[in-house]
């Protein structure tokens, strides 16, 4: 059967040249790099090398870098570790309603055991944060906005850049007035590797990336922190990552990282070009023959690999398991395996309507597709949502 994979977002394979790359650290260069000794010189020198291509490729500086077990682990790190630094009593930190689970549930833990005080931005139709809504919410005791480049399910781009020129000025107040700066923090796990992205143009104080993302190995990732944000470490054990992260380096994972993001700075305008392309095809074919359908996200500003489609009178877990049953890997809006769980937090924040909330269905696209790829999956949907109308009671009595 052929095979189709269009859940990029979700994750992606490890490259070639990535994993050769990654394989004499298992078990030739293996020495722990916190060693005297020349095996352990060795790989300390590796592991220094990949923190600079990082920072490179952030416009940041390699002592800004700090690597971690992925995107999980740098979001915890970014807000449990500045509000855990903070003088105030009870800070306050400002998100949105869109994040990634990795964010959002960080912030409610906080919030239920009353560490903070918190603020969910709402979004507009297209999954869009109003940087004026960013301002206007914050308060004396706000230690940090943690607000998503771009979104996991509908690709939008936020404007990280507005936000973060608007919080620049902010925070030159309040260090005239000798109050704490308010710590701007992204979650860049979708963008980094796919489109540019530079911490002083987008005025950030930490960002989080994690390399399963763009063709590199899973559990590692890594976390910029500016330097002079206040922040602490939430694993401690040894001298580590400054201080910031303990635990004996994952060698093969920071070598993966590294390379990947080094394929990527040379690869990416291209293959993002060319799966934009792909993309495009599969949204105007839906559009032009499916009826009752409905794009998601933002028309222009969005990842280009990312297609997320609304069918309306269908369920998008349905059309999942059809697709699957036809080699085709999707994924739908809501992200539970049970059944019986909730629609998506981030189209409803997007007030998509309640009752078409649960047809989502999201394409992303990454570099081994193939326009054939996408004739294939258009041909196999066409079919499977016909099939699901047919026998949708809702469908026959709106049509
Ligand atoms: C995948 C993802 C994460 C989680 O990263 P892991 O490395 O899998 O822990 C966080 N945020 C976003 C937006 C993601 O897409």
């Amino acid at each position: 059967m052929k095979k189709v994979y269009l859940d990029y977002n979700a994750t992606t394979p490890v490259r070639k040249e990535v994993l050769e790359e990654m394989l004499p650290y298992f078990s030739e260069k293996f020495g722990n790099p916190s060693s005297l000794h020349r095996f352990g010189q060795e790989t300390r020198k590796v592991i220094e090398d990949v923190r600079k291509k990082i920072a490179d490729f952030l416009n940041a500086d390699p002592l800004e870098i700090y690597f971690t077990s992925g995107g999980t682990e740098s979001n915890n790190l970014a807000i449990k570790g500045v509000v855990f630094e903070s003088k105030f009593e009870k800070p306050h930190v400002i998100t949105t309603k869109i994040e990634h689970h990795a964010v959002l549930e960080v912030c409610k833990w906080l919030e239920e055991r009353n560490f903070i005080e918190l603020t969910l931005l709402d979004v507009d139709k297209f999954g869009m944060v109003n940087p004026d809504d960013v301002i206007k919410n914050i308060k004396e005791n706000t230690v940090l906005v943690s607000i998503m480049h771009a979104n996991n399910e509908v690709g939008t781009i936020q404007p990280l850049k507005e936000i973060g020129e608007k919080l620049q000025i902010v925070n030159s107040e309040r260090i005239k007035k000798g109050v704490p700066e308010v710590y701007f923090h992204t979650d860049a796990v979708q963008t980094v590797g796919k489109i540019d992205i530079d911490v002083n143009k987008l005025k950030l104080h930490l960002l989080s990336l994690s390399a399963h993302k763009f063709y590199g190995p899973k559990g590692i990732g890594a976390i910029y922190i500016r330097k002079g944000t206040r922040i602490t470490s939430l694993i401690q054990g040894g001298h580590h990552e400054r201080e910031i992260r303990a635990g004996t380096e994952n060698l093969p994972g920071i070598v993966g990282l590294g390379k990947a993001i080094e394929v990527a700075k040379e690869k990416m305008y291209e293959e993002e070009e060319r799966v934009k392309k792909l993309r495009d095809k599969l949204k105007s074919l839906i559009t032009e023959n499916i009826s009752d359908v409905l794009i998601l996200g933002h028309p222009e500003k969005t990842l280009p690999n990312t297609l997320s489609v609304l069918f309306k009178y269908v369920e998008g877990e349905a059309v999942v398991l059809q697709l699957d049953m036809e080699g085709i890997a999707t994924s739908s809006g809501s992200a539970c395996s049970s059944g019986s769980g909730e629609s998506s937090h981030v189209l409803r924040a997007m007030n998509v309507p309640q009752d078409f909330i649960r047809g989502a269905v999201r394409f992303s696209l990454g570099k081994d597709n193939t326009e054939d790829d996408i004739i294939y999956t258009f041909e196999k949907l066409k079919d499977v949502i016909k099939k699901l109308r047919d026998i949708s009671p809702l469908y026959k009595k709106n049509v």
